[in-house]
């Protein structure tokens, strides 16, 4: 997965789950995760089979 940190523009990829919840290098908050393997789509949609009384 990918780290951005927004207080000191540092951008790469990180393995280090500490760096989900902070910079690895400022150790600043102010991040944005991305290609994270914990996300998972949860779009399901379900109609088929679904009638509804006329
Ligand atoms: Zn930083």
């Amino acid at each position: 997965m990918t780290v951005t940190c927004h207080d000191c523009g540092r951008s790469g990829p990180v393995d280090d789950h500490l760096a989900m919840v902070a910079c690895p290098g400022c150790g600043g908050v102010n991040i944005d995760v991305t290609g994270s393997d914990d996300v998972v789509l949860e779009s399901i949609t379900v109609n088929s089979g679904v009638r509804e009384p006329a």
